[in-house]
């Protein structure tokens, strides 16, 4: 199996790169965040939960979370693998991931971590919120809310992935093709 984390603040391109990525490699992409988008759309009590949290830029409760995660996970026991796309967010998650994984006979492949300065993010978002209908990336505040979640509670999880001599840093401006194939060219070295 080829298990990847996509890695990096909002608006890094996680979604955009995923997508391509699950094509080259058949991989299933996992999304927390579209997970939990899907949860409020059809009014779920766990949407109404996770909402509350979204509206702010506040992260969601590693409980609500880490249990949404590993039942899609189960939901799919002949995947060939999977795309880890915001998710996991915090120290926790990263532990409870590995040994769940673990517990799968898998583990992570690699952790791709996209490299984009903040004025860049700001703007990626705010031309976003024109078109996606997120609350959360309408409003410049809750934007920095959530860049500076990213920074407090996401951004460390690059030295637990160090650690493993799993972390793959890579530049996340450019096209999208160019960005695709340093992606691309990183997986390949720990597949
Ligand atoms: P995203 O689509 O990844 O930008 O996530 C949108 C929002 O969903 C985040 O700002 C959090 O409120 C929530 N969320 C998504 N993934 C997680 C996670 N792994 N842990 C906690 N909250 C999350």
């Amino acid at each position: 199996m080829i298990n990847i984390v996509i890695f990096g603040p909002p608006g890094a391109g996680k979604g955009t790169q995923s997508s391509k990525l699950l094509a080259q490699f058949g991989l299933i992409h996992l999304s927390t965040g579209d997970l939990f988008r899907s949860h409020i759309k059809n009014s779920t009590a766990l949407g109404l939960e996770a909402k509350s949290y979204m509206d702010k830029g506040n992260l969601v409760p590693d409980s609500v979370t880490i249990g949404m995660l590993k039942s899609k996970v189960e939901e799919n026991p002949t995947a060939k693998g999977f795309i880890f796309d915001g998710f996991p967010r915090t120290t926790p998650q990263a532990e409870s991931l590995d040994a769940f994984l673990k517990s799968l006979n898998t583990e992570i492949s690699a952790c791709l971590s996209l490299q984009v300065p903040d004025e860049e993010l700001i703007k990626r978002l705010l031309e976003r919120g024109k078109s996606s209908g997120r609350a959360d990336d309408a409003d410049e505040e809750v934007i920095k809310n959530r860049l500076g979640v990213y920074m407090r509670e996401t951004n460390p999880l690059k030295s637990f992935y160090a650690d493993q001599s799993k972390l793959e840093e890579v530049e996340g401006v450019g096209t999208i093709e160019e960005i695709f194939g340093r992606l691309s060219a990183a997986i390949d070295k720990h597949a």
